[in-house]
């Protein structure tokens, strides 16, 4: 038997979460579980709490509600930036849905706003009132989201993209962003990030320590593709092997950070 309850705020609701309880966002993952009968899952928890749907400035951040859409996201104007991320998410149908808290509990090869907001380093507002790093919330994935927190990039600073085999819908071979920061004309504090290259979207450790300092050329980040895996655990699985994911992301790193469309 399937229990389904609502609280006003957010807070009530991550209270009255349960091993058992999920919370409900868009319900595009969830409600298939739900109709698949998993015994896993036997209350779902919602809230209408308007801090969850709104988007709005929080001193120098910008707070995203977690019950956000990827619709509710795109050409909005204080988050322009999050459009060719939050575009990538399904088709329409699923894009109306969808929300930003769902995507950061997705699994793979799900998560691909979550690629773009690693590489943005951006922070979690809990609906207790803790506030944590997406990585660390990602290396657990534990506790209601409200809202995520996030500073503005310098214009073309965070670029974004996806590789999947069936246009425009596919899900992801794997998805890649990069917060291209700068100083003195050299990269300096890059952030690079991955989605369907392993459990949980994750950073790139190694890309982003041959990135500083060097220029934004083809030159300059050769080093960052040479090392494009090194240190990953690349998933194998019916989308793609770990073998392909290994000899592509050199291409599509550079694309990435280049700037290159697709050929
Ligand atoms: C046909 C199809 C295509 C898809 N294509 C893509 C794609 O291209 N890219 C992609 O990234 N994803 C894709 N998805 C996966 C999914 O739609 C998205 O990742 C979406 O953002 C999930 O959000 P949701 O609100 O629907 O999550 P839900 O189904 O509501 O919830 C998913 C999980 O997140 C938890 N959750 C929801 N909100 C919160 C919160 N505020 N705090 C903590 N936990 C929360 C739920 O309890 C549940 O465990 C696709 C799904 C389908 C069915």
């Amino acid at each position: 038997m399937l229990e389904v309850v609502s609280f006003p705020t957010a807070a009530e609701a991550a209270a009255a979460m349960t091993p058992d309880s999920r919370f409900l966002g868009g319900g595009t993952l969830i409600m298939n579980r739900v109709n698949y009968f998993d015994a896993r899952v036997k209350r779902i928890v919602h809230s209408p709490d308007p801090a969850l749907r709104q988007i709005a400035r929080d001193g120098d951040r910008i707070a995203i509600g977690a019950g956000v859409t990827m619709t509710g996201l795109i050409g909005h104007r204080e988050v322009d930036f999050l459009t060719p991320a939050a575009r990538a998410v399904g088709g329409p149908a699923i894009r109306n849905m969808a929300t930003v808290g769902g995507n950061l509990m997705a699994p793979h090869p799900y998560g691909d706003l979550t690629v773009a907001l690693l590489a943005l380093g951006a922070d979690l507002r809990m609906a207790d009132g803790r506030e944590m790093s997406l990585e660390a919330f990602l290396a657990e994935r534990r506790g209601l989201v409200q809202a995520v927190l996030v500073r503005r990039p310098d214009s073309d600073a965070l670029r974004f993209r996806k590789v999947a085999r069936v246009k425009p819908k596919g899900v992801s071979v794997m998805s890649m962003a990069a917060h291209l920061t700068r100083a003195a004309g050299r990269l300096s504090g890059a952030r690079v990030a991955y989605g369907a290259m392993g459990p949980t979207p994750l950073r790139v450790p190694a890309v982003e320590a041959a990135l500083e300092g060097a220029s934004l050329d083809a030159n300059g980040i050769a080093p960052a593709l040479a090392v494009a895996t090194e240190g990953l655990e690349l998933p194998d699985d019916p989308i793609a092997s770990a073998w392909y994911r290994r000899e592509v992301a050199p291409v599509h790193l550079r694309r990435l950070l280049l700037g290159e469309e697709a050929r």
